[in-house]
């Protein structure tokens, strides 16, 4: 299974493809948690992608192409993948598929997540997750039993730094300025659900 999972920022992408990962079996790829880890690791490009996402904009294509491209090699991928968060823009469309005509493989399917703009707003804003085990929560819609703890591995609870006010309205304009046209790239494609 090979699928791309569309959406704005706080649509539900990841916690799709975290439940499809599990049932299916093939590993999730989030290019917003390869690049968190690579900032975490302090490698030259996690230091070259740390300023654009602290403002929310988009971190340049051929960043993000060299850490796909290194996740997409890798010998778990072969039966598939789900990516998450991947491609944003035009380029990058483009790019993965060359990459998955290199690799003699096709997309089954682009699933688009559709949520308002006020939605996410209050979504991103409650978010909170897990950095020991990567939990989802939210304050409001879908707590912890106890308040900053995790219920799964009992890890304290934190809130991603772009994931202020004021940063998600910039990530939001970013999303439909760069990422929505890519609704209708692959509607032309016909597999776009
Ligand atoms: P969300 O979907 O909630 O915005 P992500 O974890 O997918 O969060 O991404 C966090 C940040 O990482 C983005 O705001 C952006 O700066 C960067 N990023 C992630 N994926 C990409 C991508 N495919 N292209 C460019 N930047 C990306
Ligand atoms: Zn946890």
């Amino acid at each position: 299974m090979r699928l791309i999972l569309l959406g704005p920022p706080g649509s539900g992408k990841g916690t799709q493809a975290a439940q499809l990962a599990q049932t299916s079996g093939v590993p999730q790829i989030s290019t917003g948690d390869l690049l968190r880890e690579e900032r975490a690791g302090a490698t030259d490009l996690g230091k070259q992608a740390a300023a654009y996402m602290d403002r929310g904009d988009l971190v340049p294509d051929e960043l993000v192409l060299e850490i796909l491209r290194a996740r997409v090699s890798k010998p778990d991928c072969a039966e598939g993948f789900l990516l998450d968060g991947f491609p944003r823009t035009v380029p990058q469309a483009e790019a993965l598929d060359a990459i998955l005509q290199g690799l003699g493989v096709q997309l089954e399917a682009v699933v688009d997540i559709e949520v308002p703009d006020a939605e996410i707003e209050s979504r991103i804003t409650g978010r909170r997750s897990c950095p020991a085990c990567a939990a989802i929560y939210h304050v409001v819609m879908q707590p912890p039993k106890t308040a900053g703890e995790c219920d799964r591995c009992g890890g304290a609870l934190t809130q991603r730094s772009d994931d202020s006010a004021e940063t998600v309205r910039n990530r939001l304009r970013v999303y439909h300025e760069q990422t929505q046209p890519l609704i209708e790239y692959y509607r032309t494609t016909g597999c776009l659900h």
